[in-house]
């Protein structure tokens, strides 16, 4: 805009400058010309009042004044005669001049006295002004000038005029750049920030205003996009889902910490990069291509660090366009893990169902075959009768455990219950069994009450008391103890028998394990018993671990909080 102004400026000074110029020289011109006419006629009169004077002498003076005239001065002056015959020019042989009676200057001068005409000489074919005086004698007296002396004149003023022109362009050009700068100086410098804050031409009043009514507008519109944003973020940084928006080229758009934690990025700027920077996964990156061409797909992986991850990949849609995708990255670890120990459980579940019903089948079939003698039967009858009872016994547990599976540890439903009277109470149920065993039960336990479900906990003391009876030996002891830390109660079952291999310890609480293959094989037990304590412990808001010597016995602890309402909470 600067430009433009200045070249304006400069091209308007210029064409001032041209036109003034041409002006001044039309208006000397025929201020020149008006000059030269009135000289002339001056120059006449003077001349003809000469000749008057004159003519009272005589002839020859008459010529001698005329040549004076003539010579003297720039204009042509002749003497013509009333018949317009040529006596005397001061530039030219009178005798060879033709008669003047036609030209109209004369023909005026001889009718009115005086007389003047303006035309191209036909003697000098040049642009003439003629004055004619009559004079007292009858001739006639004709003072010419040619417009060649005006033009004369107007050339040599020409000139020192271009010179002036030129200084004044100059002049302009550096006006013209002065005045736009000073012009365009306080625009330049506006505060467009805050217009109110500008003192400038009135003119532009009206669009600081509208610019600072503007600025407010977009200033609410970035704040309220900066709330959004910060929302957005809050909202995403918390999630524990990865959330990762891309646009149509794959460039991540967003990505929340999550996303990267689980797809096992570095944590980092990831705006604007490709989604192969974030995960090298080619399924993953392919998923996200597809959800690009509108279609929704979904991608199961494992990351760095064994977490299994499902994607969800979904195309965002405006005005009926694809515009990119959203991916929704959710650790199904535990969930996996569940599936994966139900797949088993029914695996080993539909294992241990088979050996006793094999067995009884067998059996059965021996019997009704004829094949089993007579007085095997009882035996063989026997024999269904353990077996049927084994499966009771690991049907009731699976059930159990199936029940516990089911109960989350918020709807368990807790009551106080008297700790040492369930000791005693276990320990006075295994009292027979333990005796059959030759083990001796001792309950050593503090007045202590906890928050609990008395059936389940019955249960779990249960399970451990009749495994530390179990892999005893005889003249084996069991201590059941129970005691207070704190907020902790402690459930101790200890018993001096054959104890833990190492190897063991850390597996005996899965569903199915049993330790010892060779003493498993003679010691009934289907392997849940120590599942089924754990599962209740963890019901409880507790735990379960053991410490055993191989030979020497093992201490099985139950750590429970006292109140696990509190947790529940
Ligand atoms: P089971 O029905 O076989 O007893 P559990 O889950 O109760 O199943 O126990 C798992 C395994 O842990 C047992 O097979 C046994 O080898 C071992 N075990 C449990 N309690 C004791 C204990 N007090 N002393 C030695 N070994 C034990």
């Amino acid at each position: 805009m600067k430009k433009y102004i200045n070249l304006c400026m400069c091209l308007l000074a210029i064409a001032t400058c041209i036109v003034t110029f041409v002006a001044t020289l039309a208006v000397s011109y025929q201020t020149a010309l008006a000059r030269m006419e009135t000289e002339t006629m001056r120059q006449a009169s003077l001349v003809a009042a000469g000749l008057e004077h004159i003519d009272a002498l005589n002839n020859t003076q008459r010529q001698a004044y005329l040549h004076a005239v003539g010579k003297s001065d720039r204009s042509r002056v002749t003497v013509i005669e009333q018949d317009g015959t040529v006596i005397y020019d001061s530039n030219y042989d009178s005798k060879q001049m033709e008669n003047h009676i036609e030209r109209p200057e004369v023909d005026e001068a001889i009718h009115n006295g005086t007389g003047e005409s303006s035309r191209t000489s036909a003697t000098l074919g040049q642009q003439t002004y003629y004055v004619a005086k009559l004079l007292s004698n009858g001739q006639i007296l004709r003072v010419s000038n040619t417009t060649d002396l005006v033009t004369d004149d107007l050339q040599r003023a020409i000139p020192p005029l271009v010179l002036i022109i030129l200084v004044l362009v100059a002049l302009s050009i550096w006006l013209a750049n002065y005045l736009t700068h000073r012009l365009v100086r306080p625009i330049n410098t506006l505060k467009l920030d805050n217009p109110s804050q500008n003192d400038i031409y009135v003119e532009i009043s009206p669009l600081l205003h509208k610019i600072h009514a503007q600025n407010e507008e977009l200033q609410k519109q970035i704040d309220k996009m900066r709330h959004q944003k910060v929302e957005l973020e809050a909202i995403t940084s918390n999630m524990s889902e990865g959330m990762v928006v891309l646009d149509k080229e794959l460039k991540i758009l967003s990505v929340n910490q999550a996303a990267m934690r689980l797809l096992g990025a570095a944590l980092q700027d990831f705006a604007g990069k490709g989604l192969i920077t974030l995960s090298r996964d080619q399924v993953l990156n392919r998923r996200a291509s597809e959800a690009i061409k509108g279609r929704k797909t979904e991608h199961r992986m494992e990351n760095q660090n064994g977490r299994q991850l499902q994607i969800f990949c979904n195309p965002v849609q405006a005005d009926g366009q694809v515009r990119g995708c959203v991916l929704l990255i959710v650790d199904i670890s535990e969930k996996y893990v569940a599936e994966k120990s139900r797949r088993e459980f029914t695996a080993n579940v539909s294992h241990e169902l088979k050996t006793p019903l094999t067995s009884i089948s067998g059996y059965a079939e021996m019997i009704s075959n004829g094949m089993a003698q007579p007085k095997d039967i009882s035996g063989f009858a026997e024999k269904i009768h353990a077996e049927a009872g084994r499966l009771l016994v690991l049907v009731d547990d699976i059930i159990k455990l199936s029940q516990l599976d089911e109960r989350a540890p918020m709807t368990v439903q807790f009551e106080k219950v008297d700790l040492k009277k369930l000791l005693e109470s276990v320990s006075s149920q295994m009292r027979d069994y333990a005796e059959k065993k030759q083990v001796k039960i001792h309950v050593q336990a503090e007045d202590v009450i906890a928050n609990g479900v008395p059936r389940m906990l019955e249960e779990a003391v249960q399970n451990l008391c009749s495994n530390a009876i179990k892999y005893n030996r005889a003249k084996g002891n069991v201590w059941l103890r129970v005691t207070k830390c704190g907020d902790m109660v402690y459930i101790e079952v200890k018993d001096d028998g054959i104890g833990i291999a190492k190897q063991d310890q850390e597996r005996i609480f899965e569903r199915f394990y049993r330790a010892d293959k060779s003493h498993s094989k003679t010691i009934e037990g289907t392997g849940l018993g120590l599942a089924i304590v754990r599962h209740i412990a963890q019901l409880h808001g507790g735990s379960v671990g053991v410490q055993s010597e191989e030979g020497k016995g093992s201490v099985f602890t139950m750590s429970l909080p006292q109140n696990p309402n509190i947790l529940n909470e």
